[in-house]
């Protein structure tokens, strides 16, 4: 019996987490990446990754938290099933959240809390705890002194998804994955990846390419890039264990620690499909807030500027759909690595069942 040969057009979160645990399952796949591997222009490698089903329900809904939920039971198997590749094991923490704002901004921080209360499920309440100074600086003695007090969302985390995304790509190539690199596809259909250099035949193809797909959605239901920009700095005066997110009531601010006292600090939110550099201005407003949460921000050294654009549809929900005769993985949206895990084994089981239906 031949195995089900699949084809995925895009190499992001998306794309490469479905070929591997396609390859993982016995099937054949051939990735096509429009860039090389190690590309930062993406959504994926620009993310913060934090994974933040509570406070993410703030500006989503219960779909979006119910995928959530699921990933993040599934995130600490799929890291280790990931090692057991012999990759270097991938930065992964769960150990909550901290939401503060400072005095003036306090009511920012009220209605947030609200907000989650009134949108979260009876028996999840517990895990939004509200925290006073003394128990703030207890999680956080880096913070200790500087908030009234805070929340914290329990369970909440984050992972490092550069080294997520460069262990998937050793993964796929120890597994067998055919990955054409810097191949752009011109369109994907039924049975079949379209590149400038030829067509190339498949059982089963699959669009995961982000933004990238935007021409395959229909005008009823569009696919539109959402413009984000993050900061990495570098900055050995801070010790953080956790994310910790800035309300503010005119640009919300996180803060997501990464190995070797490295941050991660975003994002902006801009309706905007433009995929130019960062602003002075986004620069400025992200970077005045970091020096609010900390003084000693002040002496990070600014590794890298990024943006990249999140592929969203109109109802901010991720979509795993079948379109004339193709798959999609799309709209990811601010909840690509909260979603992931979840969505891929969804996609993954269905491509399966009809790999087991046309063996028998
Ligand atoms: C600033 C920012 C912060 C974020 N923070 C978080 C966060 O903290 N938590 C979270 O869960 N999510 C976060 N996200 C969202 C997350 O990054 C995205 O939801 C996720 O990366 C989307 O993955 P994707 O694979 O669908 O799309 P993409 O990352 O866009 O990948 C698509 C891939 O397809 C390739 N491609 C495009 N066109 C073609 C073509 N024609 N042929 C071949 N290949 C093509 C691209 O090169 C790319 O590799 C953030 C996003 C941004 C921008």
């Amino acid at each position: 019996m031949n195995p089900l040969h699949v084809g995925i057009a895009g190499a992001g979160l998306a794309g490469r987490s479905l070929a591997w645990r396609l390859l993982r399952a016995g099937c054949r796949v051939s990735l096509f990446g429009a860039r090389q591997r190690g590309a930062l222009d993406t959504a994926s490698m620009t993310a913060a990754a934090m994974l933040s089903p509570l406070a993410e329900l703030a500006v989503s809904d219960e779909a979006v938290f119910a995928l959530g939920r699921r990933s993040m039971a599934l995130w600490p198997r799929w890291i280790d099933e990931l090692a057991e590749g012999g990759s270097a094991p991938v930065y992964f923490r769960q150990q909550g959240t901290l939401v503060v704002a400072h005095a003036p901004d306090q009511s920012s921080l009220d209605h947030f809390s609200r907000l989650l209360h009134h949108k979260l499920p009876a028996t999840c309440q517990a895990q939004v705890q509200k925290l006073d100074a003394a128990a703030l600086a207890a999680k956080e003695p880096a913070l200790a002194g500087r908030f009234n007090g805070g929340l914290f969302l329990e369970s909440e985390g984050q992972l490092a998804n550069d080294q997520w995304m460069a262990a998937l790509a050793l993964e796929i190539d120890r597994l067998g994955g055919a990955w054409h690199e810097g191949r752009a596809v011109e369109r994907v259909e039924e049975g079949c990846i379209v590149c400038a250099d030829g067509t190339h035949v498949v059982d089963v193809a699959v669009d995961a390419r982000g933004v990238g797909s935007q021409a395959q959605w229909p005008a009823s239901n569009p696919l539109r890039g959402v413009r984000g920009e993050v900061l990495r700095v570098e900055c050995p005066g801070v010790d953080l264990q956790r994310p910790v997110r800035l309300m503010h009531p005119r640009y919300a601010l996180y803060v997501a620690p990464r190995p070797g006292h490295q941050f991660v600090v975003g994002a902006t939110e801009l309706e905007s499909e433009d995929t130019g550099p960062v602003t002075l201005r986004s620069m400025l407003e992200l970077g005045s807030a970091l020096y609010s949460l900390h003084p000693a921000f002040g002496e990070a050294r600014i590794l890298r500027l990024s943006a990249a654009l999140r592929p969203a549809l109109d109802d901010h929900r991720p979509a795993v759909a079948l379109q004339g005769g193709v798959w999609h993985i799309n709209g990811l949206y601010r909840h690509g690595y909260l979603c992931a895990p979840a969505l891929v084994d969804e996609l993954a089981h269905r491509l399966l069942g009809i790999g087991r239906t046309e063996a028998t």
